[in-house]
């Protein structure tokens, strides 16, 4: 029976899904021992509001898959090459989960600890069996369960084993965005401080890298200088490369009630999304071509004189050399690459310069590009030549995509800096960390998630690694190439809630708690630094991942001696001067804006860069840009555009939402959505199994009629294991952010009988 409200146990905690972080609280039902159900609270970043998965993704935490005890693999009983024959487009799967025998999970409360013992059928969660997933029947009988004390010990002998043999470079870690700001800080500092080496990264380099290193480089932060509810005193903003109704969806009701008050919004993406319903100026751009539109709305603005002079000499450097750039892009050449109307991006131009205030809020429609740097160096030099900067109304906010890739980015889980952004290769800021560390460091900046997947492949490379939280085999791009890398492995330790397909490859897993577990802080796209509460106790043997970090430092000789994660924050804040001030104990129940004079009594910066800007001479730096097309073009045999994303019912990998009931239910199969036209033209039908290939891989799913795709584009999400959208993407990435091009490569979409 269903408790009344009274009697439910109510804990005030954080959304775990996207970088908006809703404030909400989780009615608990203890004798149960389950949640009955989640409602939003007060809070100035999201007023009380939940979206979908927010409301309702909650119950993956009670799975029956979830891993309950360190789980070792049988010697060489399972190798490693032969894993995962159906993602790579080569088994019995399908996307409507039909016809496929997968997901059998809760049968693996039978086998090696994967699910729970006292509930072998899986029927606890509704007895429903999630489609897509990793067979947990074919996975777990080359593995065998273990004591922590054996698992850890094991860890800790072949990691310095191989760290002997190899040295620093041979070793790296995947953090995670979806930990708390102290388990990426410890994790960072163990990589670090135990192996010598900056090879530690997380997800990051997958959605913003390039936002940031523009960011950094123009403005001295990779921080947003403005939050998401500051639209309302904007009187123009451009979200671009961006669907926040499925991405950011509160952040988007925002956005919404905004217009209704008056403020303008131009909308420019290649994807005819829901906000396009929404905007008073609809720019469809052909995709890749990002900085030629921008480019050229900057040419309009300075020929209309509608730059602010002020700002440009007081406050920016390097305007001669952008505008000589920007002059070569009329809105007629402009119109030639993008598609776009010359006069529609006069009209761009005209609506952005006259406004007294406008934010850019942009997504990973901008960053995850060869280009993604120089995109985000168009929109930091938009907002600077028209003085959007450093008032109310005005901004940049790269919409951050998981609930703590801020926070994780903040606390230092990237290859080039210490927390806070100090670069791992100045000299004073090692010495700083190394006294704060008490051990020496390495001084050269380590490996990206990407150059440390093919650092595996290549002789001397990494081969060891501690993936804590991440699933590379589908999020990143390229998988036949993770694949192999993964399989070249000498060691790989995966620690996780779920038996991932990453754990698949993996030697040692160790059982890991959901956020809904334990304490911790995260940090959402706002700069808001919230408190997640401990709301129920971890199944079998999990354990926090913060107690696990350390015991494996210790395990490796590290002196480490936590007893809770507010110590651990109180370590990270005296070596984080933006986080100053914070404490445990006066975040309070809507968390605080960093940076942040006075806690007790403020809730912290909105707006940055009032004065001056986070470089060292103070000023923004303008840095032009070229257009320059994507990597991989369409051809006759490979006509169609790739975009990927994400939909409004998933989180990435679909680890925790396709193990929600509610979410799966709404959303349960792979789709390619095409236009129209694309799908006549091959003779396709609305439902249709299909077969969409790139040079890398094919994968099989529904084809979804769609006149939100562009004629000659098409769009797959990458949340499904059985149709695996990364088999088809290529892994080319921009020069600086290191970031692949998951928005744009060449595929073919055709009936399952074609050739
Ligand atoms: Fe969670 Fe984001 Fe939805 Fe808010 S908008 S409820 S943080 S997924």
């Amino acid at each position: 029976p269903i408790q009344p409200r009274e009697k439910l146990d109510a804990v005030d905690s954080v959304c775990p899904y996207c970088g908006v972080g809703c404030a909400l609280t989780y009615y608990v039902d203890r004798e149960r021992g389950a949640i009955a159900f989640a409602e939003g609270r007060d809070q100035p970043g999201s007023q009380s509001r939940l979206c979908v998965k927010g409301r309702y993704g909650w119950d993956y935490a009670a799975s029956p898959q979830r891993l309950t005890m360190p789980l070792i693999r049988i010697d060489s009983a399972y190798p490693k090459s032969a894993l995962s024959a159906d993602v790579r487009g080569e088994g019995k799967g399908s996307a409507t989960g039909a016809t496929n025998d997968r997901g059998r999970g809760g049968d693996g409360g039978n086998r090696s600890g994967g699910g729970r013992k006292d509930d072998p059928g899986g029927k606890r969660g509704g007895g429903r069996k999630p489609g897509g997933l990793v067979d947990y029947d074919e996975v777990l009988p080359y593995f065998r369960e273990a004591t922590w004390e054996e698992a850890l010990d094991l860890i800790a002998r072949r990691l310095k084993e191989i760290h002997a043999e190899g040295g620093p470079g041979a070793i790296a870690g995947f953090g995670s965005a979806k930990c708390s700001n102290e388990e990426a800080y410890l994790f960072q500092k163990l990589i670090r401080t135990g192996f010598g080496t900056n090879n530690v990264d997380h997800c990051t380099r997958l959605c913003h890298a390039s936002s940031v290193a523009a960011l950094f480089e123009g403005v001295g932060s990779g921080a947003v200088s403005t939050t998401y509810g500051d639209v309302a005193n904007a009187d123009v903003v451009i979200i671009t490369g961006s669907n926040p109704t499925a991405n950011h969806p509160v952040a988007s009701s925002f956005f919404k009630q905004a217009r209704r008050r008056g403020t303008k919004i131009i909308y420019v993406d290649p994807r005819a999304s829901t906000v396009a319903e929404h905007a008073d100026i609809f720019v469809q751009l052909k995709p890749g071509t990002d900085v030629a539109f921008y480019n050229s709305v900057m040419h309009e603005v300075i020929r209309l004189g509608l730059i602010d002079r002020e700002f440009i000499a007081g406050r920016t450097s390097n305007y001669d050399e952008l505008a000589r750039t920007v002059a070569d892009y009329p809105p007629e050449r402009a119109a030639q690459i993008t598609g776009v109307d010359a006069d529609l991006i006069r009209e761009v131009a005209r609506t952005w310069g006259e406004a007294n205030a406008g934010v850019v809020y942009w997504g990973m429609g901008i960053s995850q590009h060869t280009t993604g740097t120089d995109n985000a160096r168009c929109l930091i030099a938009l907002c600077s030549i028209t003085g959007n900067v450093g008032r109310p109304g005005t901004g940049l906010h790269p919409l951050r995509g998981q609930n703590n890739v801020q926070g994780a980015s903040d606390a230092g889980l990237v290859p080039m800096f210490y927390p806070d952004y100090q670069g791992v290769d100045r000299e004073a800021t090692r010495r700083h960390f190394e006294e704060a560390w008490g051990t020496t460091l390495d001084p050269n900046r380590g490996l990206t998630v990407t150059e440390i997947i093919k650092s595996v492949l290549q002789p001397g490379g990494v081969r060891g690694m501690y993936m804590l939280g991440e699933n590379p085999f589908l999020s990143d791009p390229n998988i036949n190439k993770v694949r192999k890398a993964l399989s070249a492995l000498d060691f790989l330790v995966v620690q996780d809630i779920f038996l991932t397909e990453t754990a698949e490859f993996a030697d040692v897993i160790l059982p890991a708690t959901s956020y809904l577990e334990k304490d911790g802080t995260y940090t959402n796209t706002d700069r808001r630094v919230q408190l997640g509460r401990k709301v129920m106790d971890p199944p079998g043997q999990a354990r926090p991942d913060w107690e696990i970090v350390q015991d494996i430092a210790r395990g490796i000789g590290l002196d480490w001696n936590y007893e809770s994660p507010s110590e651990v924050f109180d370590e990270m804040v005296a070596l984080m001067p933006s986080y100053k001030n914070l404490a445990y104990d006066n975040l309070g129940l809507s968390g605080k804006l960093y940076p942040n004079d006075d806690p007790e009594h403020t809730d912290g910066t909105v707006v940055m860069f009032d004065e001056k800007f986070n470089t060292d001479d103070g000023l923004a730096h303008l840095v032009p840009a070229q257009w320059l097309p994507p990597r991989e073009l369409p051809d006759s045999e490979f006509p169609l555009v790739l975009n990927t994303g994400r939909l409004l019912e998933h989180w990435h990998t679909g680890s925790m939402t396709r193990r929600s009931y509610a979410l799966d239910a709404i959303s349960p199969v792979a789709e390619v959505y095409m236009h129209p036209k694309d799908a006549a033209d091959r003779g396709l039908a609305h439902g249709e199994m299909v077969r969409a290939r790139s040079r890398r891989g094919a994968i099989e799913l529904l084809v979804r009629i769609s006149h939100r795709e562009q004629l000659g584009n098409c769009f797959i999400p990458f949340h499904f294991r059985e149709a695996a959208a990364n088999l088809l993407t290529i892994d080319e990435v921009d020069p600086t952010g290191k970031i692949p091009e998951f928005k744009f490569c060449a595929v073919q979409v055709e009936a399952l009988g074609a050739a």
